[in-house]
C-alpha cells in the first residue's frame, strides 16, 4: 500500500548506535578483500544516509508547517545539534573513500563525480568547526521564526507576510503602497533582531572561514555550494553582463509598464503590477487549482502527469497559507519513500501558478532520478537544480489557459517581465553577498549601505518614495537564503539563462524540447553544473553571447 505523507515517519537518530555503524563501516572498508565487499559497504553507508535524511526532510517539513508547534521546534533544535556530527562521520567515511588505494576500481563502478563531490565536502568541513555549525544552524532557524511570526493589521485583517503580499499588486494603487508600507513597518519593527541575527552568521562564517585555512567565508561558501566547475571570476563576468545587458532593457521596460499602468513613474510599489486592471488572478480556488493542474501536466506530458497524480494522492502538497507556517516554497525529498514534498503559502495571485510550474518541477527531477543510484547524486548543486524547477514555468507556457483562460497571454507577457527583471535583483543579491563576506566586520548600518549600493548599480530606477526603510537599504533582510544558504541566489539568474533557452526552445519545437527537458531530470545530480547544462543541449551562462540570445529574444516579444 502506499503511504502517504501523514503516515511517513523516521525514528530520530541515535547518536551512539549511529556512531557504532559508522565504525563498522569503518572497520568493514578496510578489512574488505574484494571490490564487490567494498561496494557493499558504500551502499550500506548510502542507506544510512538515506534514512538520516529522510528523518531530516521530515524535521524540516514539518517544522516549516508550523514554526509554532512545540514538538516540531524540539525535533528542529536536536537536529541542528546533531548534524554537525554526523557531518563529521560522513566525512572520515569519505576521506577514506578518497584516499583508498583501491579508488580507481571504486571509481570505475561509482562514477568519478560522486569523488568529486566527497573531495569537495572534505574541503568544507573539519571537526574544529562543528560547534559553528551548530550555532549557524540555530541562529538561521531563529530568523525563520522571526520573519513567520509576522501578524499585521491591515484593512481589518490580521495578516502574515504572504497574506500580505498579494496586496502589494493590487489594482488601487494606494492599496498596494500602503501594503508594501506595512510589510517595511514589520520589518523595521524586528530590523534590530535580524540585524543582530545576520552579525553573528556572519562573523560566525567568517571565523569558519579562517579556521580552515581560508582568506575569508567567500571561498568557503562557493565549496558549500558545491561549485565544481566554475568560479569567481565566471559569476563576476555574468554580473557584469546583466549589468550590461538587462539593466538598461529593465529601464525601458518600466517605463513601457508606467504607460501601462497610466503613471509617471514606476514606484517601489507598482513594481509587481503590469496592467492598470490588475494582473491575471488564476480563475479558482486551492482545490480548482490543483484539478488545472492535473489537466496541465497530462496536457503536457504523460509521464509528468502521472507524477503529479501520485503527489496529491499521497498528500505530498502542503499549499495553503496559515498563520504560523513559514514563508516561502520549497521542495524536499524523502529518500525512504523515494518521493518528494512540495510546500508553498497560496495567496490567491499569479504566484500561486509557479508552485505547480516551479515546485513541481524540482519534485518531478527527484522523483525521477530516484533509482539505484547513489543518494548524492539524485539531486544536483543549486545552480542545476533550478533549471528544472525554472524551465517547467516556460515549459508549460502554452498550458496556461487552464488558469487564466482568455487573460493566458498577460499571464505569460507578465511572467517574462518579472524573469528578466529578475535578473538585476538576483546578481545584486550575490554581488551583496561578496562584499558582506569580503567586509565580515562590517557594522550593521554600513550592511544597509552596502544593499543600498547594489539597489543603485543594478535597479537604478527602483525608488521607494516615503517608505523610509527600504530606501536605507532595509530589502535584503526579507531575503532568508542570505541566512540559510549564503551565495544560493545566483544559481536562480544561471538557471534562469538556462530556463529561458528552454523557452526557445519550446517555441521551436515543443516536443522536442520536453523530451530534452525529461531527460535532464533524469540526469539529476550524475555531473557537475556546466556539464549538465551541456547534456540538456544548451548553452553555459558563462559562455560568451549565451545571456545576448536569450535577452534579446525575451525583449522582442516584450516590446512589440
Ligand atoms: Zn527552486
Amino acid at each position: 500500500m502506499e503511504t502517504t505523507y501523514a503516515q511517513m515517519n523516521a525514528t530520530e537518530p541515535d547518536l551512539d548506535s549511529l556512531g557504532q555503524a559508522y565504525d563498522d563501516l569503518n572497520r568493514d572498508f578496510d578489512g574488505a578483500t574484494s571490490g564487490a565487499e567494498r561496494l557493499s559497504v558504500v551502499q550500506r553507508w548510502d542507506q544510512i544516509r538515506r534514512e538520516f535524511g529522510t528523518w531530516e526532510a521530515l524535521v524540516g517539513a514539518r517544522f516549516a508547517q508550523d514554526t509554532t508547534c512545540e514538538n516540531a521546534q524540539t525535533a528542529k533544535g536536536r537536529h541542528s545539534e546533531i548534524r554537525p556530527t554526523i557531518t563529521s562521520m560522513d566525512v572520515e567515511f569519505q576521506k577514506r573513500l578518497l584516499a583508498s588505494k583501491h579508488r580507481p576500481d571504486l571509481q570505475q563502478s561509482l562514477g568519478s563525480h560522486a569523488f568529486d563531490i566527497w573531495a569537495n565536502d572534505v574541503s568544507t568541513f573539519d571537526p574544529c568547526i562543528e560547534q559553528d555549525l551548530v550555532s549557524e544552524s540555530k541562529l538561521s532557524t531563529e530568523y525563520t521564526q522571526l520573519i513567520a511570526s509576522a501578524k499585521i493589521n491591515f484593512r481589518g485583517e490580521t495578516l502574515n507576510l504572504a497574506g500580505l503580499r498579494k496586496y502589494t499588486t493590487d489594482k488601487d494603487r494606494s492599496v498596494r503602497k500602503e501594503a508594501l508600507a506595512a510589510t517595511y513597518g514589520f520589518l523595521e519593527g524586528v530590523g534590530g533582531d535580524v540585524d543582530r541575527i545576520f552579525d553573528e552568521l556572519v562573523g560566525l562564517r567568517h571565523d569558519m572561514a579562517l579556521k580552515m585555512g581560508c582568506e575569508n567565508f567567500v571561498e568557503l561558501g562557493y565549496r558549500r555550494m558545491s561549485r565544481l566547475d566554475y568560479g569567481r571570476s565566471d559569476v563576476a563576468t555574468f554580473r557584469r553582463e546583466v549589468l550590461r545587458q538587462v539593466v538598461p532593457l529593465v529601464a525601458q521596460l518600466r517605463g513601457l509598464q508606467a504607460e501601462r499602468l497610466g503613471i509617471d513613474k514606476v514606484m517601489g510599489w507598482d513594481a509587481g503590477l503590469y496592467a492598470k486592471d490588475g494582473n491575471p488572478k488564476p480563475h479558482g480556488d486551492h482545490d480548482w487549482m490543483l484539478k488545472q493542474a492535473q489537466l496541465m501536466f497530462d496536457d503536457l506530458d504523460p509521464r509528468i502527469g502521472k507524477f503529479f497524480a501520485m503527489m496529491v494522492r499521497r498528500e505530498l502538497l502542503d499549499l495553503k497559507t496559515r498563520e504560523g507556517k513559514a514563508g516561502g516554497g520549497f521542495c524536499t525529498y524523502f529518500a525512504d519513500y523515494g518521493v518528494p514534498f512540495v510546500f508553498a503559502n497560496f495567496n490567491g495571485t499569479d504566484g500561486d501558478v509557479r508552485v505547480f510550474t516551479h515546485e513541481i518541477g524540482h519534485a518531478f527531477q527527484g522523483f525521477s532520478s530516484s533509482d539505484d543510484r547513489l543518494l548524492d547524486c539524485v539531486w544536483p548543486s543549486y545552480d542545476a537544480a533550478e533549471i528544472h524547477s525554472m524551465s517547467l514555468e516556460f515549459l508549460t507556457y502554452p498550458q496556461m489557459d487552464k488558469f487564466f483562460a482568455e487573460e493566458a497571454g498577460e499571464f505569460r507577457w507578465n511572467h517574462l517581465a518579472g524573469a528578466l527583471a529578475f535578473l538585476p535583483y538576483g546578481v545584486a543579491g550575490d554581488h551583496f553577498q561578496h562584499l558582506i563576506y569580503e567586509e565580515p566586520k562590517a557594522s550593521p548600518a554600513r550592511r544597509h549601505e552596502m544593499w543600498r549600493q547594489m539597489e543603485s548599480k543594478y535597479m537604478p530606477d527602483l525608488d521607494w518614495g516615503d517608505i523610509g526603510y527600504a530606501a536605507k537599504g532595509g530589502r535584503w533582510q526579507f531575503q532568508g537564503h542570505y541566512f540559510g544558504a549564503p551565495f544560493y541566489y545566483i544559481d536562480y539568474t544561471l538557471a534562469q539563462t538556462c530556463a529561458m533557452q528552454f523557452w526557445l526552445a519550446c517555441e521551436e519545437d515543443q516536443a522536442a524540447a520536453l523530451e530534452r527537458y525529461v531527460g535532464l531530470c533524469k540526469l539529476g545530480g550524475n555531473a557537475p553544473f556546466q556539464t549538465l547544462v551541456a547534456q540538456a543541449g544548451l548553452t553555459s551562462p558563462f559562455e560568451e553571447g549565451c545571456l545576448d540570445r536569450v535577452v534579446q529574444r525575451a525583449a522582442q516579444a516584450l516590446f512589440s
